[in-house]
């Protein structure tokens, strides 16, 4: 088992990115990214908030960038890869960890069916 630390999102970004553009890549890949914490956080957990949105719009550019590494691996046609993405909380105001709606709404996405 790899850790592969990194001090921040670029850094975990470049980490994955390395692991799969390796023909022998890992076969579990986990990956936690803290744009939309950090601007929460720092400003608001609203979409009303252009730089918590902004924040979303980096995460989801940088989820792109790693399904299409996924998608160019050479061997991509004979790997099964469950590919998830999902939140751990929502958030209200500046924080999370209350009994809000707000804050305990997650999602959850995935690339095969799921029960
Ligand atoms: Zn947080």
């Amino acid at each position: 088992m790899v850790f592969s630390d990194a001090t921040d999102d670029n850094g975990t970004k470049a980490n994955a990115l390395a692991d799969l553009n390796q023909a022998d890549c890992s076969d579990f890949i986990f990956t936690i990214f803290e744009y939309t914490d950090h601007t929460g956080h720092g400003s608001g957990f609203t979409p009303k908030n252009a730089a918590y949105m902004q924040a979303f719009h980096d995460a989801d550019a940088t989820g792109k960038v790693l399904l299409r590494a996924v998608e160019s691996r050479e061997s991509y046609a004979e790997e099964d890869w469950l590919i998830l993405i999902t939140t751990d909380h929502g958030g209200w105001s500046t924080r999370h960890g209350g009994d809000t709606l707000e804050e305990r709404i997650t999602f959850i996405i995935s690339n095969q069916a799921i029960a």
